[in-house]
């Protein structure tokens, strides 16, 4: 579903991404792992081209993001047409980003209702259902500072949902949280997984990665250091650089 091949990223003289390619089939999770500073946000930010690329290009589900081609030329896409194809890609940052003057339900509804005009008793069944799904069916008409942070997390991923993406990016969604609050999140994107949506995860969650990735790919400097199964990469890491930092997140 998902290809990013050759991809280069800079910003100033600081090369971010130095081609980068990655395949993300439909169905599966790819979990990113790297240390800090290694460009796993910024990867997933291109993929739904919230950054510019300097070279390669990113496919999902055949559609070049960002750009269109005019005959041997590449121009970006306009605003609207970049905004279009985002919507059919969801993502959940490490802070929630949730509306605070708006309900957990309003929060979900807000997308469909203001941005493809689904109707409201539409979009509010629609939310109801989602909310259901992660766990948070009897908080529908709380408001975010209402919510712990794992509630809100799980608010922010039915409301990525509520656009019925092809594709879910989460951004270390776990990592703002308590760790009494971490299960409850890990559990609804192992649920999302098992229900075959495809989704690309920056986590330190070994655990999460182990149990549900079907791709583990480990990052630094801004390239793809080591790729494969879980059991290859966390199991049986070839590479000093990715030991060291599997040494490190244990
Ligand atoms: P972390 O684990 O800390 O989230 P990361 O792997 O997600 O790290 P990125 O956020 O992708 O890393 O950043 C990679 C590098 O790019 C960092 O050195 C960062 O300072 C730089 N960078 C990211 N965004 C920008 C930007 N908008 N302008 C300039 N430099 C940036
Ligand atoms: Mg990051």
């Amino acid at each position: 579903l998902v290809e990013i091949r050759r991809v280069r990223k800079s910003f100033g003289n600081h090369q971010v991404l130095r081609d980068v390619s990655l395949a993300v089939p439909a169905g599966t999770v790819t979990v990113l792992l790297g240390p800090s500073g290694s460009g796993k946000s910024t990867l997933l930010r291109c993929v739904n081209h919230l950054e510019t690329i300097d070279g390669g290009r990113i496919i999902v589900d055949g559609e070049l993001i960002g750009y269109r081609q005019a005959g041997a030329k590449t121009h970006e896409m306009t605003p609207r047409q970049i905004a279009k194809q985002r919507r059919s890609i969801g993502m959940v940052f490490q802070k929630f980003n949730l509306f605070p003057h708006l309900t957990a339900l309003e929060n979900v509804c807000e997308a469909p209702i203001g941005v493809v005009r689904r109707s409201k008793s539409q979009a509010r069944a629609r939310a109801i259902e989602l909310l259901d799904r992660v766990g948070l069916a009897d908080f529908a008409g709380h408001y975010p500072a209402q919510l712990s942070g794992g509630q809100q997390q799980r608010v922010a991923i039915a409301r990525a949902l509520a656009m019925d993406p092809k594709l879910m990016l989460f951004d270390e969604p776990t990592s703002a949280l308590d760790p009494e609050l971490v299960g409850d999140v890990l559990d609804v994107m192992r649920e999302l997984a098992r229900e075959g949506m495809t989704m690309i995860v920056v986590t330190h969650e070994i655990g999460f990665a182990r149990g549900v990735a079907d791709q583990v790919v480990f990052m630094d400097g801004g390239v793809v250091v080591e790729a494969g199964t879980p059991e290859d990469v966390l199991g049986n890491p070839q590479r000093q650089r990715t030991r060291n930092f599997l040494e490190s997140v244990k």
